[in-house]
């Protein structure tokens, strides 16, 4: 019989609706004495958080948790919060090299609320968990019958049952009655070695008429790289554009990402503040990862030394 190893984050999967109509974590975690498959099933508390609370630090916790417990289990299910858990998952899935699933889930309503999805989202974790499939052995994201990518994965609905998509590529894989189809490949990323989680890597959305100072007040924050969430295919206000140079000149690199959820940000206009000009400036464009999950990788590839020169090399799709 397959082992599964079972760690609980927290989030509304772990909480449940009281009489007075709020969501409250449980002492006891709801899906402890959940299994309908047949699997030999270890559960264990790592987190008991609201997923807003997750930090970089209790990702690599989590990370270092799956590490040692690798060899003794089949797979892996996650249990996390939904606000926050592509963020868990595209960092798991860039620091932690393992051959076998391991399944992040979560509900966007509790277990004991009329038309829960924490019971559905459990247990298909679990079978993808238990599948043989080569392809499958490795870090994604399984929400309302589909498997996702965490490289594009992404929260885009506040309440809805289905509130996860990645918007770039759709599912990998759905979840049937036969079992696992697969829609196709996942975008292959490098492994990254992770010991300490300590670089200040700041996001920062542009907006119009956005205003220079909130972009050189971060100058005395002493931080070590910025993400900018630019228009369209990557281009910021010329207010902010001039401001960036004093960021190149003390090495702090700027990623470029999108405000678009679909699409990639590319070097195409020559203005001041169009892709092309941040290009010649030296600011680095990603791959369509949306914000959050750019920044976490820079301050990734940051704490691994990597020098500026080769920072853009890491942003290229594979
Ligand atoms: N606020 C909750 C959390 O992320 C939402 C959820 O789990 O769906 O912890």
């Amino acid at each position: 019989m397959k082992k599964i190893y079972v760690i609980h984050t927290g989030g509304t999967i772990g909480m449940e609706k009281t009489q007075d109509e709020t969501i409250e974590l449980q002492n006891e975690h709801p899906l402890f004495k959940q299994n309908h498959l047949n699997a030999h099933i270890i559960h264990h508390q790592l987190f008991h958080l609201p997923s807003p609370h997750m930090t970089p630090k209790k990702m690599l916790k989590l990370r270092n948790h799956i590490a040692e417990k690798a060899a003794d289990f089949d797979g892996f299910v996650i249990t996390h919060g939904t606000d926050t858990l592509e963020e868990t998952a595209y960092f798991l899935k860039l620091t932690l090299p393992i051959k076998k699933p391991v399944i992040l889930t979560g509900a966007m309503r509790p277990i004991n609320e009329v038309g829960s999805d924490a019971l559905y989202n459990f247990n298909s974790a679990l079978l993808v968990a238990l599948s043989d499939r080569p392809n499958l052995s490795d870090i994604f994201v399984v929400m309302d019958g589909e498997i996702h990518d965490p490289s594009y994965v992404t929260k885009v609905h506040t309440t809805r049952i289905g509130a996860f998509q990645s918007p770039n590529s759709g599912p990998i894989a759905l979840l049937t009655k036969q079992g696992i189809s697969l829609l196709h490949q996942p975008l292959l990323e490098r492994k990254y070695f992770i010991s300490n989680v300590d670089q200040e890597v700041i996001l920062l959305k542009a907006y119009t008429g956005m205003c220079p100072n909130v972009l050189t007040s971060l100058l005395d924050l002493k931080i070590n790289g910025l993400v900018l969430e630019a228009f369209g295919q990557g281009n910021i206000p010329s207010t902010i554009a001039i401001e960036l140079e004093k960021f190149l000149q003390r090495n702090i690199p700027i990623l470029l990402v999108s405000r678009c959820p679909q699409g990639i940000v590319e070097a195409n206009y020559n203005y001041i503040g169009g892709g092309k000009y941040l290009q010649k400036q030296g600011v680095l464009f990603s791959n369509g990862l949306n914000g959050p999950k750019a920044r976490l990788k820079l301050s990734i590839l940051l704490s691994n030394h990597i020098p500026y020169q080769q920072l853009q090399s890491h942003f290229i799709s594979s």
